[in-house]
């Protein structure tokens, strides 16, 4: 987040901010701080929205509260620490490990070097005693390498535990970095990435690549009405329908704040429109239940827009004609389906 660096400015929101906790009993500590500072700087339109919402609602800034809050959208730290005592950690591994080769070689070359002692020892013709201290000497230090070697073999065999542990830790961080954390569904940004690789793969293989964007209707009106956490609970039901009315191949994604989207490899416009379809009723039919009273609230809809790759074209211009779409189902009435076919001419421009 880019930061005032204006005196005046920063100290007009630093104000705000704690003018902002103080009057909801949310405890001045760095985490909350940093909170309250970005929403009183607007530079984070989504965690605007929220704590907007919850004043509205005006809904008690619990310790779990501002926990959520800090992690979801200020806690950017946590990623990059774990990055840099991975590389860290990585880096000492690494230098342990050439360690551990170089002495185990100085220690087969001081082994060479016994034998050949022992060899040019052997020069003239041994008596009995010369052979039994020679071969216990030999026995002797074969032991030693051997011991040596086990040694080896357990440093190494805990360094490669360390590595795999480590690999796990950027697998995490990986994931983490393309999964949307309120509802554990893929991201915007991996959203992009799986989308340009679909749009390749199309290009390849000369399959249709289709596209939905759907939109839940009337949602700052339900979170107004039922609350903020509720309106969470609803983003999970979608998602969650969303993942449960696909196939492996297809990927649904949370694109924004009550915006999702599915990439369909390998489908045409029409059986595309159908999944919409199958989705929009699916939705309609599920009750939102308050978990604690076991209360059904009113249903919800969601409106969704359909296009289809033209290959050579600009990603671009598939989102857009899936969101011109979105736009003429919100303004025909909502609960709608609206493929690209269906967009006027003039709306293409
Ligand atoms: P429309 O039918 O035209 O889409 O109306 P709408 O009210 O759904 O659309 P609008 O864009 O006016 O409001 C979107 C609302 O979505 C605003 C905000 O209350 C809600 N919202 C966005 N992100 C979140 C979130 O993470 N959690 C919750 N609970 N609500 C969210
Ligand atoms: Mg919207
Ligand atoms: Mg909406």
């Amino acid at each position: 987040m880019a930061q005032p660096d204006d005196f005046r400015q920063a100290k007009g929101f630093s104000e705000a901010a704690l003018a902002g906790m103080l009057a909801r009993e949310v405890p001045p500590t760095p985490e909350n701080y940093a909170v309250w500072f970005a929403y009183a700087t607007g530079l984070l339109p989504e965690l605007k929205r929220t704590i907007d919402i919850l004043i509205s609602n005006d809904q008690e800034f619990t310790p779990a509260l501002n926990v959520e809050l800090y992690s979801r959208f200020c806690d950017t730290g946590r990623h990059f620490n774990l990055l840099n005592e991975t590389g860290g950690r990585l880096q000492y591994a690494v230098d342990q490990i050439t360690r551990y080769l170089k002495s185990a070689s100085g220690d087969a070359s001081a082994f060479g070097k016994t034998l050949d002692q022992y060899s040019s020892e052997m020069g003239g013709t041994p008596g009995d005693e010369d052979v039994r201290a020679l071969v216990s000497g030999l026995i002797l230090e074969t032991q030693r390498m051997a011991e040596r070697n086990r040694s080896l073999e357990d440093r190494l065999n805990a360094s490669s535990g360390e590595i795999a542990e480590l690999r796990q830790n950027l697998e995490v961080v990986r994931r983490e970095a393309m999964t949307d954390a309120l509802t554990g569904i893929p991201n915007r940004k991996f959203f992009e990435s799986r989308l340009r690789e679909a749009a390749r793969d199309a290009m390849e293989s000369g399959e249709p690549l289709s596209l939905l964007i759907a939109d839940i209707d009337h949602f700052k009106q339900f979170n107004d009405t039922y609350g903020h956490q509720l309106g969470d609970q609803v983003l999970r039901l979608v998602a969650r329908t969303l993942t449960d009315s696909v196939k492996g191949r297809d990927t649904p994604a949370r694109y924004g704040g009550e915006e999702f989207a599915i990439i369909l490899p390998q489908t045409r416009l029409t059986d595309a429109v159908g999944l919409a379809n199958q989705i929009r009723h699916t939705i309609t039919r599920r009750r939102i239940v308050r978990k604690n009273t076991g209360d059904v609230f009113g249903t919800i809809t969601l409106s969704i827009g359909v296009s289809c790759y033209r290959p050579g074209e600009q990603l671009l211009q598939t989102v857009r004609r899936a969101d011109d779409a979105l736009y003429q189902a919100k303004r025909t009435g909502r609960n709608r389906v609206v493929c690209e076919d269906e967009l006027a001419a003039a709306d293409r421009e």
